[in-house]
């Protein structure tokens, strides 16, 4: 017995008169009194099974017991369709088979969701997530991915990167997440840290001389779940020895466009365009803008410096978005509180109307001068404003930015805009801790010239950082690193951590450095946000095949779970709370 003999979708009027088994679901099933239509699927496509009570008669009484999702296997004959039965929208629309035998290979439970069902809950996709990826959206998006993936390894293996695998039991990398802990049975009381990232590890490899490393590799990071985030997800992580910065983004932008070409769409022009981080946070208000649309910020600090409005006159930075539109007191209120959410006091406006009338609750404080130098090209516009530190107003107006973009059907659907951000900070000031933190990892280089002001003025440091950005969700960040042992020690002292600390966290590195460690570089690339974006998905759940819901949990197997008392005695681990009386 064979299951089949060709797979559904590939049935051609080529076989008509041939008799052939085929296997696979009933995707659905119509009894019209006597004949019954089955359209049996399976990876590859749809193929429709007739069977006539006449022509097999044992056949039609399995046919009619028949349901939704069933496994069937059908011998049968096949035969073209009348021409007004032929579909040509299916690849097998001309053909149909007619059922000599039929068997029930596997029968299925009335199911808690159709297949063709829009609008079904997560939760309910994700408890019956093999009905769920059965579906042709995450047939497609999981296809797609892997051929993403399969086209990214055959790029990186063509630009002479070694595959290396690293272990996820490790210690902390800092990679600004929370680590996921292991406990050792071996050890009780001591904990691996699940890998945020193979940073170091990758850093080794060029000390070691591997030159060009690379790996797809699964990360952990525990951090609030959101569109973009999973606790676990997967990255292309690489690193090359003796780099320029140059070389490390033109191997990004290969693996980039070699994945649309795999695709079989046109690949986005290169080289990306290359922005400084300072540029697009005065611009965008963003170090992720979506360039897919203007609404640039503009800057009125200098404008209004002597203005009578005291807000614009004694702030920092006063800076402005131009809407092409009159919005109406309410779409303000409601911009207000988005502004404020964000860290504004408020959100001052001046709507410039269609005949070129001022008006504003503001206006009356501004000069002339000041609303003439202020009027925008276009009448029938109306300016917002923010006016704070630079980093608040940046915040602000790049997220009403964001927002306006969506809400105004700014976006320019058909563009693909890829941008590196390039120049950012080393430091940031972390007002929670009360200092220096770093704004990518401590590995960062530092930008040369830069270095006297790690000591002197850490805010003013530029690093080798780089993030690729694509239509607004940063896909990855890498660096050129540091490669001497003293300037990672200025470095680790300039983000308050001593002698004894850094020599207790990353030691092992620390003397590597002192061996003959070369200049390197690398990236990693967030591939689950790649594919989504490549899928046209909003979320990464959709290109995952087993994700955790928002709230960290997999409704599939139940995960995570209280572990038995045995295996938490023999690990050592003494509860707080006893299981089942929560957190
Ligand atoms: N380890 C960094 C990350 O996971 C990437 C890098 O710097 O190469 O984001």
């Amino acid at each position: 017995m064979t299951w089949r003999d060709l797979r559904c979708g590939e049935v051609r009027p080529e076989h008509v008169g041939r008799r052939l088994t085929l296997a696979g679901w009933a995707a659905t099933r119509r009894d019209h009194g006597g004949l019954v239509f089955i359209d049996l699927r399976d990876a590859t496509g749809l193929c429709q099974l007739v069977v006539n009570p006449e022509r097999a008669p044992e056949a039609a009484k399995v046919a009619h017991d028949v349901r939704n999702e069933f496994v069937l296997r059908a011998v049968g004959e096949v035969v073209p369709r009348a021409p007004e039965a032929v579909n040509p929208n299916l690849p097998t629309g001309e053909i149909e088979v007619q059922v000599d035998e039929l068997e029930v290979v596997s029968a299925s439970t009335p199911l808690p969701f159709q297949l063709e069902e829009e609008g079904v809950d997560e939760s309910i996709r994700l408890r019956y997530r093999w009905l769920d990826l059965r579906r042709e959206r995450m047939q497609r998006n999981l296809r797609l991915s892997a051929t993403v993936v399969a086209a990214i390894r055959k790029q990186m293996d063509e630009l002479g990167f070694v595959d290396i695998w690293t272990p996820s039991l490790t210690k902390g990398t800092p990679e600004g997440a929370r680590d996921f802990l292991v406990p050792v049975r071996l050890q009780p009381g001591r904990f691996f840290a699940l890998a945020q990232s193979p940073q170091l590890f990758k850093q080794l490899f060029m000390i070691a001389g591997f030159d060009r490393y690379y790996q797809i590799v699964t990360c952990y990071r525990d951090e609030d779940l959101r569109a973009d985030r999973q606790f676990e997800f997967r990255q292309l992580d690489l690193e090359l020895s003796f780099p320029e910065r140059e070389d490390v983004l033109e191997v990004l932008e290969a693996a980039v466009c070699a994945s649309f070409e795999a695709l079989g769409r046109e690949a986005p022009a290169r080289p990306f365009p290359r922005l400084s981080w300072e540029e697009v946070m005065a611009r965008y208000g963003s170090d992720k803008p979506d360039l897919r649309f203007g609404l640039e910020i503009q800057d009125a600090t200098e404008a209004t410096r002597g203005s009578e409005f005291g807000v614009f006159a004694g702030a920092p930075a006063v800076r402005y978005l131009t809407v092409p539109q009159e919005l109406s007191r309410g779409e303000l209120a409601a911009l207000e509180e988005l502004a404020k959410e964000w860290g504004a006091k408020g959100l001052a406006y001046l709507v410039y109307d269609a005949a070129g009338e001022v008006r504003s609750p503001i206006a009356k404080f501004l000069s002339a001068e000041e609303l003439e130098a202020l009027r925008p090209a276009d009448p029938g516009s109306t300016l917002l404003f923010g006016a704070d530190g630079p980093a608040v107003v940046a915040r602000v107006l790049g997220a009403v930015r964001a927002h306006l973009g969506r809400a105004l059907g700014l976006i320019d659907r058909e563009r693909e805009a890829f941008l590196w951000v390039i120049d950012f900070p080393l430091f940031e000031w972390s007002e929670d801790e009360n200092r220096w933190t770093f704004v990518h990892h401590p590995f960062t280089g530092v930008v040369p010239g830069h270095e006297e002001l790690i000591e002197s003025d850490p805010g003013a440091v530029l690093s080798q950082a780089y993030d690729l950005v694509w239509n607004g969700w940063e896909l990855g960040s890498g660096s050129i690193r540091i490669h001497r042992q003293d300037m990672q020690q200025r470095v680790f002292r300039a983000l308050g951590m001593s002698e004894e600390e850094a020599r207790e966290k990353f030691g092992f590195f620390l003397e590597a450095l002192t061996m003959g460690a070369p200049p390197h570089g690398g990236f990693a690339l967030g591939i689950d946000r790649f594919v989504a974006l490549l899928a046209g998905e909003g979320n990464i759940r959709e290109v995952i095949a087993y994700p955790k819901t928002a709230s960290g949990s997999d409704p599939l197997t139940g995960a995570p779970s209280e572990a038995p008392e045995e295996q938490l005695r023999e690990l050592g681990i003494e509860l707080r709370r006893p299981p089942g009386q929560g957190s």
